[in-house]
């Protein structure tokens, strides 16, 4: 799906330079549900924004789905990202004053569908998470569980190969963080590859893969034997 070699990126802060990645080389193959974990300000963040060509290495190779993303023009890079990516943040990012509907939507616009084809699609996207009941609604009518899944239907309305999410339970209590998490599972289960930053380890757990970074460097790859959750809860 995705390969890295010896990835660095380097803020300029004025006068001081930000290592924010030193050096990271890694693959990620088709299907895999990996955990990105390390303390903050250790590069995570970085690295999700340059895997979804939100940003640009200093300087080493990545290539998306067999293409070196470096050698691409900004409009390829844009479609790549708008066609095979979807995205998930900590915040929601939703609008606030569009429905849950609307918000889905609007990956589609850009695709030069009918009205009629971006209501279906959007319709059906929030229907497969659950909130069939709820598409008519603005995100201040929703919990933070319900926003996230809004989101999530959003991030999955292109039928993206590789999902990226950065801190996706970070504002959820256990019980919704928990819902998230079965989300993925299902969304793994289907061939999904997911990507996910988290601060927890019961959360990363969760994970068959958990990549661990430190001072921008990646210092563990531990595989994990796979376990599934079900909605009602954690198991015992
Ligand atoms: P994490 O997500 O693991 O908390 P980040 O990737 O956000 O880490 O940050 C890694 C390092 O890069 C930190 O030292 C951070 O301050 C710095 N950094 C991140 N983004 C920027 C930026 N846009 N400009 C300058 N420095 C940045
Ligand atoms: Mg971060």
């Amino acid at each position: 799906m995705l390969e890295l070699e010896n990835i660095c990126k380097v803020y300029q802060m004025g006068d001081t330079e930000v290592r924010a990645l030193d050096g990271v080389s890694l693959t990620i193959r088709e299907g895999e549900m990996v955990s990105l974990m390390g303390p903050s300000g250790s590069g995570k963040s970085t690295l999700m924004n340059i895997i979804g060509c939100l940003d640009q290495p200093s300087s080493g190779s990545y290539r998306l789905v067999g293409r070196e993303v470096a050698e691409l023009g900004e409009w390829d890079q844009a479609r790549l990202r708008n066609q095979e990516i979807g995205f998930v943040f900590q915040s929601f990012n939703l609008l606030p004053n569009l429905t849950a509907l609307q918000n889905v939507e609007l990956p589609l616009i850009y695709a030069g569908m009918s009205t009629a084809e971006r209501h279906g699609l959007a319709r059906q996207a929030l229907t497969r998470i659950g909130l069939e009941h709820r598409i008519h609604h603005k995100p201040r009518e929703l919990s933070g569980g319900q926003q996230q899944r809004v989101a999530i239907a959003r991030a999955l309305v292109n039928q993206p190969k590789l999902l990226l999410a950065d801190e996706p339970t970070g504002n959820l209590d256990s019980k919704a963080s928990v819902e998230i998490l079965a989300i993925f599972q299902e969304l793994h289960r289907r061939g999904m590859t997911i990507v996910m930053v988290t601060h927890e380890p019961d959360i990363a757990n969760y994970t068959q893969r958990i990549l661990r970074f430190r001072d921008g460097k990646l210092v563990a790859d531990e595989s994990n034997h796979q376990i599934m959750i079900d909605r009602e809860g954690w198991p015992a």
